[in-house]
């Protein structure tokens, strides 16, 4: 490996960074992370800390799952590659789709449609809800819904859905035909409502009234996280998700789950339509699928869009990826899979995600910088701060970067996106290892409010 001085000094100049401005990679160089086990991660100054962001949401198994490497080495050792395209398949995405269908059958998804990541499961859920309508006769139904601060990705019609202006704005013209409701997002939202039910209401009904406005009959599908990730963690009231479902099959309109984190355990469920009682008619998933070790992705589909599909001989598909069912990403996919229900990480992701939730209320009872604190279904929460509790006026960047960089120093990765602390770790963490991200935000917030006064 090339020393630590180079590599900080190629990074920047050599490397455009993802959700980054260039200009940031070189003035602020960011931590070179250069090997993990266990749910730990190193840097290239031998430093270690726990990671409290899970990779990206994604590594739920910890980095240094066994089985899966094992299973990557086999699978490149027999067929590193070959497509599923027209007329070709591979024995390992067969087996992953059978067990796919195995795992979502409770949320009503049997057929799987593989691609190579997030955003191209949103796209893919996008492009079939369209051809669904065609095929049954409606093909002015081209038009999408989704929930403000809802994050889908970054394909043109994924940042179309998307409701955060940081990801739309610098590409415009979107995708025409996407409108955006209001998100339950108790803390601000337009109504100045913060009873939870209340807001689900008001949120429904703007729905409705959307809905009404566009008419039903130009809507193809509505797309929405479970529980909103990226946007900051807002989890709805559990009386959202079911009627969403429910205003939509009463409109024709499909319903898709974003579940690129939700799937395979985080909420401490095994996804998050199963969470909420609700069988959406498609599924986008990727991340936790193959827990990092490759990049991967399947978009699960329900009786809807199967009989749709299959029952018309003229219904092809044109729409597809290279790694379409990548065997080697399905052998990844099918051991995560196997060490996800063996470890029953529902479980722990469930016990430690109170914990995390629970600690970072008492943090907020301590530090004033904290301005609302959100989770409480499994290992995803989220601490919004702001320089002022009365106004909730947003932390500015600085302040932000500084606890995130006291908390680093103390033990702990967090992730920082825009007034937002995340923290996503693997599931797998330990009662120990939650506690050292406590103590380091703790530390963070502490030392926050002596830089700020
Ligand atoms: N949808 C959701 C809900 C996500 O959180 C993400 C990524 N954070 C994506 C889509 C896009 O996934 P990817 O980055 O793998 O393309």
């Amino acid at each position: 490996m090339k020393d630590s001085n180079f590599l900080k000094e190629h990074n920047g100049r050599l490397m455009w960074h993802p959700m980054t401005s260039p200009k940031d990679s070189i003035d602020q160089p960011p931590k070179i992370i250069t090997e993990a086990d266990g749910v730990s991660i190193v840097d290239v100054d031998g430093h270690r800390v726990v990671d409290g962001v899970g990779g990206l949401w994604n590594v739920n198994l910890g980095y240094s799952c066994e089985p899966v490497k094992k299973a990557i080495s086999a699978q490149l050792d027999t067929l590193p590659y070959y497509s599923t395209f027209r007329g070709t398949s591979n024995d390992a995405v067969i087996e992953l789709s059978y067990e796919l269908s195995e795992f979502f059958a409770p949320d009503g998804l049997s057929r799987a449609f593989f691609t190579s990541g997030g955003s191209d499961s949103v796209e893919t859920s996008l492009r079939l809800a369209r051809q669904y309508h065609k095929l049954r006769g409606e093909p002015g139904r081209t038009k999408f819904l989704s929930l403000k601060k809802g994050y889908h990705g970054t394909h043109f019609g994924g940042a179309s859905v998307n409701g955060n202006a940081n990801f739309r704005s610098a590409y415009e013209p979107l995708m025409p035909g996407c409108f955006h409701i209001p998100a339950p997002y108790t803390y601000r939202n337009p109504f100045n409502e913060t009873d939870p039910e209340k807001l689900a209401q008001l949120c429904l009904q703007a729905l409705e009234d959307e809905i009404a406005f566009q008419d039903a009959g130009t809507i193809a599908a509505m797309i929405m996280e479970p529980i909103l990730g990226a946007g900051g963690v807002i989890p709805p009231h559990p009386s959202f998700a079911p009627a969403v479902q429910e205003i939509c099959n009463r409109n024709g309109i499909l319903l898709i789950t974003d579940e690129v984190i939700t799937a395979y355990g985080r909420t401490g469920a095994w996804s998050g339509a199963r969470l909420w009682g609700i069988q959406p008619d498609m599924m986008a998933t990727a991340k936790a699928i193959t827990n990092g070790y490759f990049p991967f992705g399947a978009v699960m589909l329900g009786q809807r869009m199967i009989d749709t599909f299959e029952g018309n001989p003229n219904a092809k598909i044109g729409h597809g990826y290279t790694y379409s069912g990548h065997p080697v990403g399905a052998a990844a996919a099918l051991a995560c899979l196997a060490e996800t229900k063996r470890l029953n990480v529902v479980e722990n992701a469930a016990a430690r995600g109170t914990q995390l939730f629970e600690g970072c209320q008492a943090l907020q009872k301590k530090h004033g910088i904290i301005g609302d604190v959100r989770g409480g279904y499994g290992l995803m929460t989220a601490i919004e701060m702001v320089s002022d509790r009365t106004t909730k006026k947003p932390i500015d960047a600085g302040t932000a970067a500084v606890v995130q960089e006291v908390a680093y120093q103390s033990g702990a990765m967090v992730r920082v996106s825009g007034p937002n602390l995340i923290l996503s770790p693997a599931l797998i963490l330990s009662e120990a290892e939650a506690n050292t991200i406590l103590q380091a935000l703790d530390a963070g917030f502490t030392q926050a409010a002596k830089t700020a006064a």
